[in-house]
């Protein structure tokens, strides 16, 4: 699998949206790896995970074909993760010679209404009918292309099914966990019993240096901490896993390299907008 980090930022985006704090306009004076955009990740050249406002941006950037994906899962219905305006464009006069016709979204049911009531006045019948909705619930198992899928439930607004997303291509696994707390012990349990070895975690790290605990939405390094040592204790890791953080908030503070100081001592990788990462 080729993956790519296209965006790495909390909802607010580093520098956020509308703020003047010292962690935002050091960001924005540094620029380079400390611009952050909302969080998203493309694999290969068809399957996308979430869609925030800066899909289209980060495609031109990163040359990439939005018309190309044929598959794309959604977290959960939190803006940052989901811009369902965008889609209204998706066909008719808005779109010629897709490279594919169809795209298959795979989300919770919150997503799905989010994106009727946030489309209703502007989505065309030719627009609508180059979409093709799942809904899907924690547990459930798919198939699509290369890929299969497993949905395993997200500690996040505890309101929705928010979605943590296994990805298995060719023989490598992957564990997505966005947007999450402390994984629940569950998830732990289901991996081991399906005797899941993952080549690559990707850790909600919103808080950065700050510690999350058990019953928050979110992560720091050191929630990061506990959650890998679950998943090694239960067998579901190898000493080749690579453990890859994002997400951050400017209320963490630490630019890219302050991150990098602190986590890779502790195993991870930071992610930044754009890298890439082959698992194979
Ligand atoms: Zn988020
Ligand atoms: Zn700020
Ligand atoms: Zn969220």
């Amino acid at each position: 699998m080729d993956i790519k980090y296209l965006g790495t930022a909390a909802a607010e985006g580093w520098p956020a949206v509308f703020c003047r704090c010292d962690a935002c306009l050091k960001a924005a004076k540094l620029k380079g790896k400390n611009i952050r955009t909302r969080s998203q990740m493309l694999i290969n050249k068809d399957l996308l995970i979430d869609f925030p406002a800066e899909s289209y941006y980060r495609a031109m950037v990163n040359d990439i074909d939005l018309s190309a994906i044929k598959f794309l899962l959604i977290t959960h219905s939190h803006t940052d993760h989901f811009y369902p305006q965008e889609l209204v464009l998706r066909g008719g006069c808005y779109a010629h010679n897709m490279t594919s016709p169809k795209l298959k979204i795979f989300c919770n049911k919150y997503v799905k209404e989010d994106f009727d009531n946030y489309t209703k006045k502007e989505l065309e019948a030719v627009v609508a009918d180059t979409i093709e909705w799942h809904i899907i619930e924690p547990f459930d198992k798919f198939e699509i292309g290369n890929y299969k899928i497993t949905a395993l439930p997200a500690k996040h607004t505890r309101v929705e099914n928010d979605l943590l997303f296994l990805i298995e291509s060719d023989g490598k696994s992957i564990l997505y966990c966005n947007d999450t707390g402390r994984i629940y012990e569950h998830v732990y349990d289901y991996l081991k019993e399906n005797q899941i070895v993952l080549d690559m975690v990707s850790f909600d790290c919103t808080g950065g240096p700050i510690e999350n605990g058990e019953e928050s939405g979110h992560m720091g390094f050191a929630d990061n901490v506990v959650v890998t040592e679950r998943l090694k204790d239960s067998g579901v890791v190898n000493k080749d896993t690579k453990y890859i953080i994002t997400h951050f908030s400017h209320n963490g503070r630490l630019m890219h390299s302050e991150l990098e100081d602190l986590a890779n001592p502790l195993g991870f990788e930071v992610a930044y907008d754009s890298m890439t990462i082959k698992i194979n």
